[in-house]
Parts: C-alpha cells; structure tokens; sequence
C-alpha cells in the first residue's frame, strides 16, 4: 500500500532518524537516539496520548519472566528506574504472585535462571504467605508463591514525561497532531508523509485516524515530508497499520483490556506491591483506593475502548478478589477504562530492523512499560552501530515468525 504522496506544497524536513509512535517505547527511543547524538523527529497523532496503552495501563514493573530476554529487559530498566525513583513514581514494593499447582513446578525451576540475571526472587509457601500478607485468609489452589523485592509500580505518564524532557534537552523535535499517512524507503532515504492539525482533534478523531488502514483518510492541516536515514515504528497495538504503509505485516493482535478503581473501606494494601492471583486477577494499591484487573481469554482482537463498569466488576474481578481474601467482602466499584494489549503470538515485544531503513519496536504484549528503557537503549543501539548490546535480544526480530523460533513468554496474564 505504499503510495506516491509528494505533495509540492509539503513543508520538508531532514533527521537522522524519524519515531512513529510517542508512547513510552517510542519516547524511549527518542532520549536513547538524542543521548547518542543523533538528530530525531518524534511524532504523534496525540502527544497526550489518548488511546495509547502508555496512558492506560496498571504501572506493573516486574523482572519476574520465563523468558530470559524478558528478564534481562526489565531487569535493565528497573536498575535506570531505580535511578530517578522519586520523578517517576517508583515504589519498589515487590510482586507476589500466587501459583497453581500446573505453574509451580516450572515457577521453581525458573528461579535459578532469574536468579542468575540478578534477579532476587524467593519461594514461598502457603504458610509463608499469610504470615506476608495477612489479608490473604483463603488458599484454596495454591501451590506456592514467588515474592520478588526488586520488582513494583510506577507511574507511566511521569516515566513517559521523563524520556520526553531527556529528548527535548538532546534537541529532539516533537511532532505533535501529526498523522503519519505514508511511508517510503528508497536506497538513499527514507520519507515519511505526515499531515499535522492545526487544531486539536476530539477523541473520536483520534481514533478514526489511528484504526482506518487502507490510506483512505481525507487530507487535513498542514502537510509535511520528513527525509531521514532511517525510520523507528514504535506505534504500539496501531503497528499493524503504520507498517502496512511500508508493504510489511505484524502478528500483532490489539486486545482490548479492562482495569477496575475499587473503595477498599477498611482494607489497606499500601504495603504490598502488585499480587497476582492464582485466578488471573490481579491488583494494587492505588492511592487511597485499590486497582484491579482481570484479562477474559475469550476476549476478541479488536480496537475497543468500551469500557463495561460496574457489570465487568461485580462478574469478573470481585468474584475472584472474594474468593482469596474476605477482607474484600465490602470492596464498591467506583471507576475503570479500557485499554489496549498489543499481543504477539508469542507474547513476547518485536524488536529489530523490519526492511531497509526501517526499524521496529512494539507489540511489547502488556510489558511495554517496565521494558520500555532497555528497549528504547536496544533499537537506538542497532541503529546507530548495527548490533545490539545484548545478543539476547536477537531473538525478539520478526524474523522469528517465520522460522518458528518464538519466544513464547508463559508467565503472562
Ligand atoms: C489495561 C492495561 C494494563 C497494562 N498494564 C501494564 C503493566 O502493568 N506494566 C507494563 O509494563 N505494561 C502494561 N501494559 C502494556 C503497556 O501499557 C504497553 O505495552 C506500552 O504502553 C506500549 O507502549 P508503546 O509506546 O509501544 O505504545 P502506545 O503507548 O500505544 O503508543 C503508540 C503511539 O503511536 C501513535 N500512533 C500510532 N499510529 C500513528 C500514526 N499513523 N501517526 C502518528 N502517530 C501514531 C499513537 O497515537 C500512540 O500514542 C498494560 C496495558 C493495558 C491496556
């Protein structure tokens, strides 16, 4: 679907390397390229990041994988979120998570292999986790439980905020309100076609823009032609259609998620981090209130917003919250949204160079955020000297689609 889109009154710029997509892994990228010295275009439909999963996730940071390359990712961005705890909300409170008896086997043979990337995880017993957390009273199907101190939660939108102020002081220009319509990469160049608002766009705007994908969508505001060497697609569950305008496909399946702000009453749980339970919910402190999420498997692939409220609450998510703990007999919804999973098949992030001049990273399956640093480091690295610093991260090129060498990542809700 490429197309010819040179429009003679374009506005034309030139960058080193050009970003689709300003979420967390594409602001990332843009402090990475901007600290190697490169000159970089950020650009968004919506800098503020309506309907991106980097405004509307849970804030889950955990090393805790199967997947070595997983590990090693996050592992790399906890020890740089260590670093500025304060400006982006860190609070390394740790991750419980509660095993069935069909996960515990292989949760104890994973230890020494997290262990060995410097990850410190314990194993506990049922006896060992009410004495942790006394609001846990019923155990019924659990096997045992992992609790990792290193791992916790973070507020995205400051951490998002953060990569952006780095880029800005390496001079990465910010392309707000702009909608990349088209994309072509020659041998010499690479040209990106954008149309950017003069006005700010209403939601439902937004939307259109990012979910049509047959390049159908009728010019507006300015347009503008960016030649650059190279081109990043870090567009997150809209990947599918930005890499489509290259004649390229992605795996990736959008997946609509719900998360649920719950009065606790008399219930605390600011001294934990994030639990997981062994039914799939799970749930956090969340200021005064309690955050909680549960992921249907039944849920089909679409770009869905609909956020279902009280009803997904009361069927899916206090139902599970109950059965584990009565002190959540009193537990009133009071708010939620939906959002976006971007899902591999392997459930693992996609992360290389995709063509000629054309890099990739997105599809991060619900790990974006806590991978986003180590990521952001890893694409800037094999653009600007053609290799990565860990050779793990190899495996996470789309090549492995096709030769069926996937990474599949078991330990995901
Ligand atoms: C309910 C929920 C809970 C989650 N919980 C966690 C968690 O606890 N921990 C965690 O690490 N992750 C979690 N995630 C996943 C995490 O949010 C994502 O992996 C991460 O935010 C992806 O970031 P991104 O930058 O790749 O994509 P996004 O944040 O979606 O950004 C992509 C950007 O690309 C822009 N774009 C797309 N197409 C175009 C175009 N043609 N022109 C211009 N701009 C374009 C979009 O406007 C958007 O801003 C959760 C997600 C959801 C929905």
């Amino acid at each position: 679907m490429a197309k010819n889109r040179t429009d003679s009154a374009a506005t034309r710029e030139r960058y080193d390397v050009a970003i689709i997509g300003a979420g967390v892994i594409g602001s990332a990228t843009a402090m990475a390229l901007g600290e190697r010295g490169l000159s970089v275009a950020l650009i968004d439909i919506d800098l503020s990041g309506r309907m991106s999963s980097s405004e509307r996730n849970a804030g889950g940071v955990r090393a805790t994988w199967w997947q070595p390359v997983n590990i090693a990712l996050s592992r790399e961005s906890i020890r740089y979120y260590e670093s500025i705890r304060s400006e982006i909300g860190f609070r390394q409170k740790g991750y419980l998570i509660l095993y069935d008896g069909a996960r515990w086997a292989q949760a104890l043979r994973m230890l020494p292999i997290q262990r060995d990337l410097d990850h410190p995880i314990e194993a506990l017993t049922p006896h060992e986790v009410a004495a942790r957390v006394p609001e846990i009273d019923r155990f019924d199907g659990i096997a045992g439980a992992t609790f990792s101190a290193g791992d916790g939660l973070i507020n995205s939108n400051l951490l998002k905020a953060h990569y952006r102020e780095q880029a800005r002081a390496h001079r990465v220009r910010l392309f707000d309100r702009a909608f990349v319509h088209g994309i072509e990469a020659g041998p010499g160049e690479a040209r990106l076609f954008l149309w950017q608002a003069g006005a700010p766009l209403t939601d439902a705007q937004v939307a259109r823009l990012l979910t049509q994908d047959d390049g159908g969508e009728p010019a507006f505001g300015r347009p503008i032609e960016i030649r650059a060497d190279a081109i990043a697609i870090a567009a997150g569950a809209w990947a599918p259609n930005v890499l489509r305008l290259a004649s390229l496909d992605s795996p990736t399946a959008a997946v609509r998620r719900q998360l649920c702000v719950a009065d606790s009453r008399t219930v605390t749980l600011e001294n934990y981090g994030m639990i997981f339970d062994t039914s799939g919910v799970y749930f956090h402190n969340d200021g005064p209130h309690i955050l909680a999420g549960y992921s249907p498997p039944e849920e089909p692939s679409a770009y869905s917003f609909k956020f279902d409220g009280e009803d997904f609450f009361n069927r899916e998510i206090w139902p599970r919250m109950y059965a584990r703990a009565s002190c959540f007999e009193r537990l009133r919804f009071i708010s939620g949204w939906a959002g976006l999973y971007e899902m591999t098949p392997d459930r693992s992030g996609i992360l290389g160079q995709a063509a000629p001049r054309i890099f990739e990273a997105h599809s991060f399956s619900a790990h974006g955020v806590m991978q986003s640093y180590a990521a952001g480091q890893e694409l800037a690295e094999l653009i600007v000297s053609g290799g990565f610093r860990n050779p793990e991260v190899r495996g996470l090129g789309r090549a492995r689609f096709a030769t069926g060498d996937l990474l599949y990542e078991e330990l995901h809700w």
